[in-house]
């Protein structure tokens, strides 16, 4: 849609106009720098950062109601800069001029609602936002395309050239990075480091067919965290792990879009997500409250963070009484929600500080976090995808999160959930092949159920070693109706189809 047509009061906002004054922020020591660095922790004290923008309650000059018209007009507007994350520019990055805006096609993925034979397995209305369906099919690109639309920023300024950027993944930050990387090449390269063969051969092509270094590290992820944190500290290169703080802006539109999607209405709804380095749910609770505080929405969802048996850090901290509550990483044993493989997430530090602001804006506990087993995340993506869905394993997660929250009473039936499935299910096709071959390796304590299992079946025809190329041409056609004949036989009688009855 073209300016003019739009209403005369919303014409003055479709363009952003806020320029902000947005610095890093200690959550520690509370110490303040400026952006024109690229910075990850604390030079003063080594703790990480949240960037905030001064300005910010200039914002609350600006009604909600016309902030959501504005939301909801700008997405007509045919402006490539503010189709993706930076729709929310004012929110997610107002220091960024458009015209340094990196959009790849990346957020405002679909929500789907369950069908109704899964809304009565739960027992709960409920729906899935897919951020499986972004570029390199995960969410991983809306803290992308924030971090290196900085970087672009930089060196359109003149501030860097030649940027390295380099990251620790298990598998899909390393995907992104590299795609939104080789996207500004040759101005910025990448390097990334992942657990030798903890990733899936579809992450591991992602980042190879981006163009990217990639390097195989003997261990986990928080092994390859901490060779990353090395260099980053070492060497001058770009950090793009979710300790980047320009990660977590651009994260936050998850919460921004799933309020759009409701009309901004967030009464009795509760917003359920795996946890792995905690940089999602970190957004996640840090958009709604910026939403909250500026009155695009007027209540505040349940965010429920569900993590696996086999990496909990962030469980046992808070399943542990309040008062004596000590963060802990923990060593991680094999997980099919492989993606938040973590035992000890970087992001900690600024989940403690936003989940205890959320539940004290809230006047009462709002941020819950809940332990699945590896056997129920398996089974739940298995079930989602029988259903119409495409969840990764860590949808899985998220679902199997949804049904142990509804046990313990923290999500109730009059409530509406929203199931993040943060990738696309091909990514982890490898752990439903294993399913579906009976394959699993012990570790991973994972049992089977026919029903949840499929397998191809090979249609016998005749042999077709023979040698045809001196066949006939009316050989050929006969040879190619027995063909035909026999194969809609067999699959017939595989699926017990009865024949139709002549007129
Ligand atoms: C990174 C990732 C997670 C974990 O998100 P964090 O921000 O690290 O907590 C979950 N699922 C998928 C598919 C991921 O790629
Ligand atoms: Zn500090």
């Amino acid at each position: 849609m073209e300016l003019e047509e739009f209403p005369k009061e919303i014409r003055p906002y479709i363009f952003p106009k806020h320029k902000g004054n947005q610095i890093y922020r200690c959550l520690a020591c509370g110490r303040e720098y400026g952006l024109e660095k690229l910075l990850y922790t604390c030079p003063s004290c080594g703790q990480v950062f949240l960037i905030y923008d001064r300005d910010f309650d200039q914002l609350k000059k600006i009604s909600g109601a016309l902030w959501r018209k504005i939301f909801d007009y700008r997405k007509m507007a045919s402006i490539p800069a503010l189709k993706g994350i930076y729709l929310y520019h004012e929110f997610v990055g107002p220091t960024i001029p458009p015209d340094a805006v990196v959009y790849l096609g990346e957020a405002h993925t679909p929500l789907i609602e369950a069908n109704s034979f899964l809304q009565k397995k739960l027992g709960i209305r409920f729906f899935v936002k897919n951020d499986g369906q972004n570029p390199s099919a995960s969410f991983k690109d809306r803290g992308m395309a924030s971090a290196l639309s900085y970087i672009n920023y930089l060196i359109k300024g003149g501030a860097v050239s030649d940027i390295l950027a380099v990251c620790a993944s298990t598998g899909d930050t390393s995907a992104s990075a590299a795609l939104y990387a080789s996207y500004l090449q040759p101005h910025v390269k990448s390097a990334v480091l992942l657990p030798y063969k903890k990733v899936t051969p579809q992450q591991l092509s992602q980042p190879l067919g981006n163009g990217a270094k990639v390097f195989e590290i003997p261990g986990v992820f928080d092994d390859c965290m901490k060779v990353v944190e090395a260099m980053s500290e070492r060497y001058n290169v770009a950090l793009l792990n979710s300790k980047n703080a320009w990660r977590i802006l651009g994260q936050e539109t998850y919460s921004y879009e799933i309020a759009q999607d409701f009309e901004y209405d967030m009464v009795n709804k509760a917003v359920v997500l795996p946890i792995g380095n905690a940089g999602n749910i970190t957004a996640v609770m840090s958009g709604f409250i910026k939403f909250y505080e500026t009155g695009v929405i007027d209540a505040l969802p349940k965010i429920v963070g569900v993590q696996s048996q086999h990496a909990n850090p962030v469980f046992r901290y808070y399943a542990s009484e309040s008062k004596r509550r000590e963060f802990i990483p923990v060593t991680v044993k094999p997980s099919v929600a492989q993606a938040a493989m973590i035992g000890n997430p970087v992001s900690m530090p600024r989940v403690i500080y936003l989940a205890e602001l959320y539940n004290q804006i809230s006047g009462g506990q709002n941020v819950f976090v809940v332990e699945v087993t590896e056997q129920a995340i398996m089974e739940w993506e298995l079930i989602a995808n029988r259903n119409g869905h495409i969840a990764c394993t860590q949808g899985g997660e998220s679902l199997a999160g949804l049904v142990v929250a509804q046990e313990h009473g923290i999500i109730n039936n009059n409530e509406i959930a929203i199931i993040d499935s943060t990738a696309h299910a091909l990514k982890f096709s490898g752990f439903q092949e294993m399913y579906f071959e009976r394959k699993f390796p012990s570790e991973f304590g994972i049992s089977y159920k026919s029903d949840l299992i499929n397998a191809p079946v090979l249609v016998e025809t005749e042999n077709t070693d023979n040698n045809f190329i001196s066949e006939t041409f009316a050989q050929q056609e006969d040879r190619s109706q027995r063909f035909i004949d026999i194969s809609a036989r067999a699959i017939a009688n595989a699926l017990n189809l009865k024949p139709k009855e002549l007129l």
